[in-house]
């Protein structure tokens, strides 16, 4: 079968393997889709230590059981199936309570799931190593929704930590509106009432983030960028930043909007960095930078879809044009999510 493989830095393959077989306790999942995703960048550009190369891309996947390891039920052949991604140990509290994304042993295992470390989803067939971690997907259709195991799951899950500042008096601040933030401004609009502000560099994803509802926009490359958000909000400033970006101008404007005993909660990879300190963020401010998000999550992500609370915007291309998807990624020439799509 085809898969794209991480063979070292900045080398990405689209190579033939051999279809793996399912061992007791494991799922064979036929894949629908598998999201393309920034932080697959940051895995290929940077590498990770003690991760065992070659291995296939993609952690956010969907698609269908195909075969059942020795000692699996509960799952009918040609089930649709979400992959949870964060793999934990499955047996510590965190794990217990479906936290896998704070699993106690993470620190432990190069492997972080599916696609991070190990074999993922961006091929024709991916080993689930336990039941546990698929979500029956019911009437919804697999490539349709892979993406939201990430790209909404996060989102969900970091702006979930801060419900009860989400307030009809509050502001949020959506820095970014790539894959996840163009959710995050979509679950800040139905579930919470606070007025949603989106920042971008480009003036097509802000006029994705209107689409979706926001209610101002702000070029965040802007000079002048914090004293706009002051104009909107006030003294009181944003209760809530979201930084989907990561980078240190970004973060240098998150720690200016962010308001007294507000949450600045930085999603984004990107890399910058910020002193965090008594003067650099006001008084009560709390930092802090979330991973993914629970099983539980998931399911409350899926329901979400269900009662259309949230749509993706995605566009599909075939599993071989995996290195020119990622590099449009890299250009910022992707609006909303990439999916690639095997062909069975
Ligand atoms: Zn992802
Ligand atoms: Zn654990």
């Amino acid at each position: 079968m085809k898969a794209v493989r991480l063979f070292g830095v900045n080398d990405v393959r689209v190579v033939d393997v051999d279809r793996p077989v399912p061992k007791p306790g494991e799922v064979l999942v036929k894949v629908a889709a598998a999201g393309v995703c920034h932080s697959d960048l940051h895995l290929i550009e940077h590498g990770r230590r003690a991760q065992k190369q070659p291995f296939t891309l993609g952690h956010e996947n969907a698609g269908w059981v195909e075969q059942l390891g020795d000692g699996v039920d509960g799952f009918e052949i040609g089930e649709p199936v979400m992959v949870f991604g964060p793999w934990g140990c499955g047996h510590c509290a965190p794990c217990q309570a479906s936290f896998e994304n704070y699993c106690e042993h993470q620190s432990e295992s190069p492997v972080l799931g599916g696609g991070l470390g190990t074999d993922g989803g961006m091929a024709e067939y991916m080993i689930v190593p336990h039941p546990r971690l698929l979500v029956k997907l019911g009437d919804l259709a697999p490539g349709e929704v892979a993406p939201l195991s990430d790209a909404a799951l996060t989102p969900y899950h970091a702006i979930k930590r801060s419900a009860a500042k989400l307030t009809p008096s509050s502001f949020v601040f959506v820095i970014g509106i790539g894959g996840l933030g163009h959710m995050a401004v979509q679950i800040l609009k139905k579930l919470y009432a606070a007025t949603v502000i989106a920042g971008d560099i480009a003036d097509d994803k802000l006029d994705v983030a209107r689409h979706h509802g926001a209610d101002h926009v702000v070029r965040t490359d802007r000079p002048d960028a914090a004293e706009q958000i002051r104009a909107l909000t006030g003294s009181k400033k944003c209760a809530v930043v979201l930084d989907f970006v990561g980078a240190a101008p970004t973060l240098a404007l998150g720690a200016a909007t962010v308001g007294l005993n507000g949450d600045f909660t930085v999603v984004g990879l990107a890399g910058g960095h910020i002193d965090y300190a008594a003067g650099v963020v006001p008084w009560g401010a709390s930092l802090c930078v979330p991973y993914w998000g629970s099983r539980v999550e998931l399911m409350e992500v899926l329901d979400m879809k269900r009662k259309g609370i949230i749509d993706i915007d995605y566009t599909t291309y075939p599993l071989e044009r995996a290195n020119d998807v990622y590099q449009m990624l890299r250009e910022g020439r992707i609006n909303g999510r990439a999916v690639l799509v095997p062909s069975h």
